[in-house]
């Protein structure tokens, strides 16, 4: 995944940009508040995680929250602080950050909590099963069926996007959405791979007479209709 860190304290940020790395992530750093303000107004790097240190230079950031969860609303936010009061805490989740990690933490402390932030916001519901219409699908054998029509030869990415249309009947899923949650990406060039794979879906659902569809209007983003 994505993840933007913001910290002024050199070795920390050091720290968690190596661990993260080698976990695999790409990851971004900034060590101000006029960093995060740039990184916000630019939009080209859409992180799934941002890592917001509490003090940056002597200004709080808990004010540039509400600016950050209007940017980049589907990101999850843990803030770190060497503020450690349950009061503080509040006010940094109420601000709207999904965790908050006193300092001292070891880097290992902090990806795991990220991870299980990750885990928890997921859109990708872990039911095993769901029916909706003549459509039954299964996430333990990535398996769709329709009543009478046999089994969709699917993809791992069109189950993905299936099962999180099912979850979520009628709820809109703007196409950014949709490739930053199946494809880890906010690259503008891979988004038409969302529209083929939908696509592809669609003509499956058809040929097998499912009783659902998936809806789009431009620039709005894309439901299931059941
Ligand atoms: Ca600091």
């Amino acid at each position: 995944m994505k993840i933007l860190i913001v910290e002024d304290e050199l070795e920390i940020l050091k720290k968690i940009e190596i661990l993260a790395e080698s976990d695999g992530h790409t990851v971004k750093t900034t060590t101000s508040v006029e960093g995060l303000r740039q990184i916000l107004k630019s939009k080209v790097f859409y992180p799934h995680v941002i890592i917001l240190d509490r003090i940056l230079h002597g200004v709080d950031s808990i004010d540039l929250i509400p600016d950050l969860k209007s940017t980049f609303a589907d990101s999850r936010l843990m803030i770190v602080s060497a503020v450690d009061t349950a009061s503080e805490k509040a006010r940094a989740l109420d601000a709207g950050a999904d965790d908050y990690l006193a300092k001292p933490f070891s880097a290992v402390e902090l990806m795991a909590r990220i991870n299980a932030l990750v885990r928890r916001k997921s859109l990708y519901d872990e039911r095993s099963h769901l029916q909706i219409g003549n459509l039954t699908l299964n996430s333990e054998d990535r398996s769709a069926k329709v009543f009478d029509g046999g089994f969709l030869p699917l993809s791992q990415k069109e189950f993905q996007l299936l099962y999180m249309f099912c979850s979520n009947p009628g709820k809109i899923f703007p196409r950014d959405l949709l490739l930053l949650q199946i494809w880890q990406s906010s690259n503008e060039i891979e988004s038409k791979v969302v529209e083929a794979t939908i696509n592809n879906l669609r003509r499956k659902l058809e040929s097998h007479s499912a009783n659902v569809a998936i809806k789009n209007m431009r620039n709005v983003g894309y439901w299931l209709e059941a």
